[in-house]
């Protein structure tokens, strides 16, 4: 049986959603093709069920600042893994609901459960059907990348695909890949009682290039849970346990949390039909202003780029995808300022130019640690660095870096003021209440400002009348 459409989508997740949504404003004539699981990573196992492990694990070890309020009987509360897990699970089927009931739910033959596969640049085979397509948008997401090597123990191999099903935790785990998502979870099992060891072969966690903020965030993090950086792990099965090494340091453990990065979900779909140059990953070559594949008819969008694998980018790349698969045009659209937030606690976040990308002759840097901020102090959260970017001729804030309590509300001010292109000078105009963690933001914009060439007066605070 074959079927025509102006335009299918392969893969229901948020790219594939968010590009849906433009493309039904212009056609009735197209396909959502989805394999798997419909919900979207994001609800499913990715954004959302691992923000609500990390609010519980938050909430629970909260319970050792309450000593020092005169609270008694802190240090008898107890958490039960189980059904901590529940609750996670819980929340997690509320999310997924929402997307199905407002996407797939509300769709006849346009929707198709299977796993597509090229069979031209217009032409798709899905369950033995053919499907030819003016345009075709490819938003097929990853997975988490496991090594081949670790088949002999993969049962007791966790990925964020499983752990959020787990009815019991394991006592110990060992999590190799300290990236965002490796910190956050580490932490979090460690304060739901896990014994965690976290090993990663870089010295730099959660995808810090700063390393002044690196080096702050591995000691904070490491008062948690043990950090082994700069040694890649080995895993051996033996009596079964899991004996994990790296360097000279040795644990057993349990489980492995594998959070060695993902991998972009292409294999099995024919990519090479689309006769295009494909990267190491197998990715085709992409612009990422339009999200078109060369010069075909043929778009891509989200994580199976194996670019910027976060849930606004994501979107993003599927409106713009979305929106070109319904013209004769393709337009080029300008991106957001990055912005990535890992939700430990404290806050890691990257905003803007990364460090390594600035050109280190041109930038000047501002930083205030968070020891001495009031608010911090008050909040017993007093522990973090942060470092704004600023353009050294002209205060233009440019990017920054930290670790910080409450830093994903620091890091979203800053990726404002960024893409309004905003100088040091412009923010320190604006209103910072008294007291706030901003005053922390502020400080380091002080420290910034002296390190400018630009100086406009006296009164960098107030506009003169
Ligand atoms: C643990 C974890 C935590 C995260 N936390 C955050 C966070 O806090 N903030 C944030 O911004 N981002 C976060 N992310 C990232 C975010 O979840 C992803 O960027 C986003 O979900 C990617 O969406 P997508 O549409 O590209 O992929 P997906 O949502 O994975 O959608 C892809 C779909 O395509 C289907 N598919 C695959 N192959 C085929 C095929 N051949 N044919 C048909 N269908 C196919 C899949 O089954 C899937 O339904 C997190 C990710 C993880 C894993």
């Amino acid at each position: 049986m074959k079927k025509a459409v102006d335009v299918a989508i392969i893969g229901a997740g948020s790219a594939g959603l968010y590009a849906l949504a433009k493309v039904r404003r212009a056609t009735k004539s197209f396909v959502l093709i989805n394999g798997g699981d419909l919900g979207t990573t994001c609800a499913r196992v990715g954004c959302m069920p691992s923000k609500a492990a990390i609010q519980v694990a938050k909430d629970f070890h909260s319970r050792h600042r309450l000593e020092r309020y005169g609270v008694t009987g802190w240090d008898a509360l107890e958490v039960d893994p189980s059904e901590a897990m529940e609750h996670v699970r819980d929340l997690r089927d509320t999310f997924v609901d929402r997307v199905i009931g407002g996407s797939t739910d509300q769709m006849d033959d346009e929707f198709i459960q299977g796993y597509a596969e090229f069979v031209e640049p217009h032409v798709l085979k899905v369950n033995g059907q053919i499907i030819h397509a003016g345009k075709i948008i490819i938003a097929t997401g990853s997975r988490p990348y496991i090594p081949p090597a670790w088949k002999d123990f993969e049962d007791r191999i966790l990925t964020t695909d499983t752990l959020f099903e787990q009815e019991d935790l394991p006592q110990s785990v060992a999590v190799l890949g300290l990236g965002i998502i490796g910190v956050e979870m580490g932490q979090s099992l460690s304060r739901l009682g896990l014994h965690v060891t976290g090993i990663d072969k870089l010295t730099a966690i959660a995808g810090l290039e700063d390393t002044e903020v690196n080096k702050v965030a591995v000691e904070t993090l490491s008062r948690e849970f043990p950090m082994w950086l700069g040694h890649p792990a080995t895993v051996k099965k033996e009596n079964g346990k899991l004996n994990v090494s790296a360097g000279e340091q040795r644990v057993q453990v349990d489980k492995i949390l594998a959070s060695l990065g993902r991998v972009p979900n292409l294999d099995g779909m024919g990519i090479d039909k689309l006769g295009v140059k494909l990267d190491e990953r197998g990715v085709p070559e992409f612009a990422p202003h339009t999200m078109q594949v060369d010069d075909l008819p043929v778009f891509i969008a989200g994580d199976v780029t194996g670019d910027k694998a976060i849930l606004h980018e994501a979107g993003d790349e599927g409106r713009i995808a979305g929106y070109n698969a319904v013209r004769d045009e393709v337009a080029a659209f300008k991106r957001r300022v990055p912005l990535a937030i890992t939700f430990t606690d404290p806050n890691i976040a990257t905003v803007g130019t990364s460090w390594s990308d600035l050109d280190q002759e041109q930038v000047a840097t501002g930083e205030v640690r968070f020891g001495p901020v009031g608010r911090a102090v008050i909040m017993g959260k007093n522990r973090g660095l942060l470092r704004v970017y600023g353009d050294r001729r002209t205060g233009r804030i440019l990017g920054a870096s930290m670790i910080a309590p409450e830093g994903e509300h620091l890091a979203h001010l800053l990726a404002l003021a960024i893409q309004q292109n905003l100088t040091v000078f412009d923010l320190l105009k604006m209103p910072f209440y008294h007291p706030v963690i901003e005053e922390a933001l502020q400080a380091a914009l002080y420290d910034l400002t002296k390190q400018v060439e630009a100086k406009p007066g006296e009164m960098i605070e107030l506009n003169r009348m």
